[in-house]
């Protein structure tokens, strides 16, 4: 079945067409519709158009087109599923669990409204926050989590009044095809609308005198392009970068323990999450204990197609990633790191055997890069706060764990992180009603909860002077 953007209501065939690349076999197995600049021109023009009627909806009018459309996914949820482990990999429990989750970020949004606040209200005056929409909002993905990380940008950004055009990676365009093609007997023409491209249609919607807002989520190199770019016509703008978060695991932990919580933090996705445990920080004493039971799971990890149950771990995304990875298991092994299990790469598609790497130098490139894989290095450290300046000295900011058996100590050192969250005895914990965001390279702005609803809207003081 050929796919089509949604643009001003109508589902259309692209420009031209693109293949998607199925990674568990490094072969097409589908096309995508491919839009042109006039047809992203067609889209901001009728976002724009959209975007007054949208808004004069109010949170009651427009709640129920968001609860449609999110019901529309759960019921939905088994074909799109199906549709994100052939284009990004993965078992298919992980994908039905991505989609459902967005589904529920939806719902969560729909029910969510910001009220005025009243700051001061006396005989004399009457001042009141009031919080508008900023217009029309274009969601820019990374192929990672195609689902969930759109979900956070639509429930908010559609909630509060604006309308938006998602820009998925061109390496994952299927699964958001889909969502426009279930939006598209749902919500007023032009106030949700898919672009697809070829990594090229980034600048002109990042300052593009129409668009308001740039929500944008992937790495950091693209990130801090999408601010010079929305530079010119000071957009509003949300970024959400990439991490190197760690995992500092303190001297009382069970270690049979913290292996299985570690291993699901950093394997997850083969490791492909932006908060994903990057680089593990152990007591010299329990390192090696700790590597051993981390390297048994790994050789546990049962690679293939998603769609076999039996499966555990996918492919790594895009052949770019494949061979970035690659070129970072190449690195470790030049500075010296020993690899316990894994590193090599197996099957048809982008696979690579997931690796556990001890013996490496703090400065090595896999522990200061954001490695985006299934390779994860183990580094001793001697006292804690050694450990907790090796987590702070990076230039990313995105989250991290304290892994311990004494859960005020570990409180005590996570309020040392320099960091966006910072979890104890617990990882990727992102509840709806919680805002999340990046400190430092990490990104600029905030996701959910309240304060990510607000992100997408402007804020209007209103003074009234009630008494000559
Ligand atoms: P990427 O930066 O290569 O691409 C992201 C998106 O930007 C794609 O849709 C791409 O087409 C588009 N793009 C490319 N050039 C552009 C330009 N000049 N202007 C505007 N848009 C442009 O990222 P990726 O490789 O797809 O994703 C992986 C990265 O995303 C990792 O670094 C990961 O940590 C990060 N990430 C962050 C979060 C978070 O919430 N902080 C979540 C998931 C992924």
């Amino acid at each position: 079945m050929m796919h089509r953007l949604l643009i001003d209501g109508k589902l259309t065939d692209g420009a031209s067409v693109t293949d998607v690349i199925d990674p568990t076999r490094g072969e097409a197995f589908a096309q995508a519709p491919r839009a042109d600049k006039d047809q992203a021109e067609q889209a901001i023009a009728a976002a724009k158009r959209a975007q007054v009627d949208w808004a004069a909806l109010g949170y009651d009018g427009r709640r129920p087109y968001l609860e449609r459309f999110a019901e529309a996914i759960a019921t939905n949820r088994d074909r799109i599923a199906e549709t994100l482990t052939r284009e990004r990999g993965g078992p298919i429990a992980d994908c039905r669990f991505e989609v459902s989750r967005a589904a529920d970020a939806i719902r969560h949004f729909a029910s969510q409204k910001i009220e005025d606040r009243v700051i001061r209200r006396n005989e004399q005056e009457l001042i009141v926050e009031q919080r508008y929409a900023q217009g029309v909002v274009v969601a820019i993905m990374p192929w990672n989590r195609p689902m969930t990380l759109l979900s956070f940008k639509l429930g908010p950004a559609l909630i509060t009044g604006n309308t938006v055009i998602a820009k998925p990676a061109p390496s994952t365009p299927l699964s958001t095809l889909l969502l426009g093609e279930l939006a598209a007997d749902i919500f007023p023409a032009g106030v949700f609308q898919t672009l697809v491209d070829a990594n090229d249609l980034g600048p002109l919607l990042t300052s593009h005198a129409d668009v308001a807002h740039v929500s944008f989520t992937g790495s950091t190199p693209t990130g801090k392009k999408v601010l010079d770019s929305a530079a010119e016509t000071l957009k509003r703008f949300t970024l959400e970068l990439g991490g190197n978060d760690a995992a500092i695991v303190l001297d009382d932990v069970d270690v049979e323990w913290v292996a299985d919580k570690i291993y699901a933090a950093a394997f997850i996705n083969a490791g492909q999450v932006c908060y994903a445990t990057k680089r593990v920080y152990a007591p010299r004493a329990i390192v090696e204990r700790l590597a051993t039971a981390l390297a048994k799971r790994a050789q546990a990890a049962v690679l293939g197609d998603g769609m076999d149950p039996a499966t555990t771990m996918g492919p790594l995304q895009n052949k770019m990633q494949f061979e970035k990875v690659l070129a970072f298991i190449e690195s470790a092994r030049e500075e010296g790191g020993t690899f316990l299990t894994g590193g090599q790469p197996t099957g048809e598609g982008y696979f690579i055997a997931p690796a556990i790497v001890t013996g490496l130098p703090n400065d090595a490139r896999l522990v200061q890069e954001e490695q985006f894989g299934p390779v994860l290095p183990i580094q001793a450290y001697d006292h804690v706060d050694e450990a907790i300046a090796e987590a702070n000295s990076s230039d990313y900011g995105l989250g991290g764990t304290i892994w311990t058996g004494d859960v005020e100590r570990g409180i005590e050192v996570a309020s040392r992180i320099e960091t966006g969250t910072i979890w104890v005895n617990q990882h990727m914990a992102l509840p709806l009603d919680v805002p999340f965001g990046g400190a430092k390279e990490s990104g600029i702005g905030l996701q959910n909860g309240v304060e990510g609803m607000e992100d997408f809207t402007q804020l209007r003081i209103l003074n009234a002077k009630l008494a000559a």
